[in-house]
């Protein structure tokens, strides 16, 4: 079977987009049962003796305590940090939490573990990199593909920033700990795989139409996650051991595309940005957060529905490319009701009222989440031409 790491290096020999792609940064990715007994092992050879291990109140639960023991019963000097919950009962990767992972910390540590979802890993990634020092990632459930990117989205006085930091020395997921994981943080994972469809079609949209950097090894280690994780829908609804695994490995994978480009292009797209409008909004608002890949799920299949919609629009976009090639790029996305059926199979939410979300919010978010970013989307295009034409 080939390693990730092997897949990795392989599909980086073969870009020939001419883009600087660096060799992998994380050494060791274990999925499996002896994903803990691995972790040890690593550590051993890595020579580090002091470690903080940051985790949440469930992530404790779910496998902070048995790392924790594990690694003292065999002479590791281990700390616990706990982040704890917000007055919504939510772990925010915001200046509290880091403040915590920091204070924790002392001059002895020598590397970090990431003990659980994307926000802990933020956490973990941001305040080891500030620290000069490594970090290991261990998934406590399969929800989204940030683990081992470069990435930390930051909460700074209500608004979210990304700031590039580094990806984890290793990654150890033990497959008993994922397949106990709740049923809608799997499916927040599903989610967001499932947005690749949109965010690719946004990729190759603003390539065609926008001059967006594109490398085609990038797209197609994306797309193949995106393949595996539909192949495997059944048995990832069913919470079957085999079918966790390949959710899990394609999330890695996607994680692998937008380091091997450097950029989120692969994985980010429109329904990223409205997702991300939410999140804004419901800061502001003091609500109680949704997970990311429940929110991109649902985004996702109404964002393919508006570009369907707006295709006549879409197809203006470039004269020198022709339209044939923008009219391959729309039909290849499913329709929404396909999007959302998908959703529903593994136990998701598939629509605005299933999350809560009002109609305002998401017109709201349509007519403005592609300011988010300064990319190229159908959906910027869309509404730059409706602005043209006012
Ligand atoms: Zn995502
Ligand atoms: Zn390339």
């Amino acid at each position: 079977m080939v390693s990730i790491n092997q897949w990795y290096g392989k599909h980086r020999e073969a870009c020939k987009c001419g883009a600087e792609h660096y060799p992998l940064v994380t050494e060791k990715f274990e999925i499996g049962d002896e994903a803990f007994s691995m972790l040890r092992s690593f550590l051993s050879k890595k020579i580090y003796k002091n470690v903080l291990l940051v985790h949440d109140k469930n992530t404790w639960e779910a496998a902070g305590a048995k790392i924790f023991a594990i690694l003292s019963e065999e002479g590791f000097n281990v700390k616990g940090s706990l982040i704890p919950q917000n007055s919504q009962g939510d772990v925010i990767a915001d200046e509290e939490a880091i403040v915590h992972a920091l204070l924790d910390a002392d001059q002895e540590t020598e590397v970090f573990i990431a003990v659980g979802a994307g926000t802990i890993h933020d956490i973990t990634r941001f305040v080891s990199f500030k620290m000069g020092l490594p970090f290991i990632s261990v998934p406590t459930a399969p929800s989204v593909d940030g683990f081992n990117s470069k990435g930390a989205p930051i909460v700074v006085k209500n608004k979210k920033i990304t700031f590039q930091t580094h990806a984890p020395i290793g990654l150890f997921a033990d497959t008993k700990v994922l397949c106990n994981a709740p049923q809608e943080m799997l499916a927040a994972g599903f989610g967001d795989m499932l947005g690749k469809y949109t965010s690719l079609a946004d990729w190759r949209f603003g390539h065609l139409t926008g001059g967006e950097p594109y490398c085609e090894a990038a797209a197609t280690m994306t797309e193949e996650a995106l393949k595996n994780c539909i192949k495997y829908a059944d048995l990832i609804a069913e919470k079957k051991e085999e079918g966790i695994i390949e959710l899990m490995n394609a999330l890695i994978k996607s994680g692998l595309a937008m380091s091997l480009f450097g950029n989120s292009h692969p994985a980010s797209g429109g329904e990223h940005h409205l997702s991300h409008f939410w999140e804004m909004r419901f800061l502001e608002e003091g609500r109680k957060q949704l997970l990311h890949g429940v929110k991109v799920g649902v985004s996702c299949a109404l964002i393919a529905d508006h570009y369907k919609e707006q295709k006549e629009n879409l197809l203006e976009a470039s004269s020198e490319t022709g339209s044939m090639k923008i009219e391959e790029i729309i039909a290849w996305i499913p329709h929404g009701s396909i999007l959302r059926e998908s959703l529903k199979k593994i136990g998701g939410s598939a629509t605005l009222e299933d999350i809560g979300i009002e109609e305002s919010l998401f017109s709201d978010s349509l007519a403005s989440a592609h300011l988010i970013r300064d990319r190229k989307t159908m959906l910027r295009h869309i509404n730059e031409s409706k602005m043209r034409t006012v």
